[in-house]
């Protein structure tokens, strides 16, 4: 069984990015760039599957910049067997993210692809769902358990008020969540052993998917600085403001 798991480059979670002054972005130049955590927690999940017996091969693909090629030696350092870049300089949205994937999909003939259940630079949790109804593949977003029985996958999800699980006929889409499991460190021999392990290069063209945005980003503002807090003497005067200053209460 294939395992296809798409891996994004994006922002290390601990850089606190800043708005460009023109207001058309975060400024991203020069910053730490790194897996998306939940993709790494992917890539995770589909390595276990191979070390079980139940996955054969496990094949990480992003798309994005030449730069991309570094999220993939990480995804092949911690188990990927091969990588599969989608090179292009364009922005790309989720639904573009989502048509290269389905194309890349009838290609390699996954039974399984494990995405993200959201990239933390653009928080939009889309690109799993769309590529499910592109390719008409069953999926289960925020997974926090998966097994594969035969032509099934049995994936626990957590849901408002509980756990919910759900049984999806091969092939399907599986979207992870943070408890599904803890990412194993990249050991240096691994990342060396990454380094010779294959990585094809593809265009968006040779899969024949117009990549092009669909959605115009209008601004992007800071949220607004907190105001200074204030001190009350006491209880009464606390319900006095709340009442007749704030008209909370
Ligand atoms: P999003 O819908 O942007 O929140 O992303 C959800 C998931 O889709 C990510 O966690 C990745 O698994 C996958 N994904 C999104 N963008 C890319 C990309 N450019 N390359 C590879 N995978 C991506």
């Amino acid at each position: 069984m294939k395992v296809l798991v798409p891996v994004k480059r994006v922002v290390d979670y601990n850089v606190k990015v800043r708005v460009k002054s023109d207001h058309t972005g975060v400024d991203i130049a020069n910053v730490k760039m790194s897996m998306n955590p939940f993709d790494e927690i992917a890539i995770e999940e589909a390595t276990r599957l191979k070390e079980k017996g139940v996955a054969t091969e496990v094949i990480a693909v992003s798309c994005g910049v030449a730069q991309c090629q570094e999220t993939l030696r990480t995804a092949m350092a911690i188990g990927a067997d091969r990588g599969v870049l989608v090179q292009t300089d364009a922005e790309l949205q989720p639904l573009a993210v989502a048509k290269l994937l389905a194309a890349l999909a009838q290609k390699e003939q996954p039974q399984l692809v494990i995405l993200g259940k959201q990239a933390i630079d653009d928080d939009a949790n889309q690109t799993g769902q769309m590529l499910a109804a592109l390719l008409d593949w069953p999926q289960a977003t925020n997974a926090s358990k998966v097994e594969v029985q035969g032509d099934h996958v049995q994936v626990t999800r957590e849901v408002d008020g509980g756990l919910e699980t759900l049984s999806l006929t091969l092939p399907a889409i599986v979207t992870t969540d943070l408890r599904l499991n803890e990412p194993r460190y990249v050991t240096l021999p691994n990342i060396m052993k990454a380094k010779k392990k294959p990585l094809e290069t593809l265009a968006p063209a040779d899969l024949g998917v117009d990549a092009a945005p669909r959605l115009k980003t209008l601004k992007v503002t800071e949220p607004p600085t907190r105001s200074a807090g204030i001190k009350v003497p006491d209880v009464a005067t606390l319900v006095e403001k709340l009442k007749n200053e704030a008209k909370v209460i």
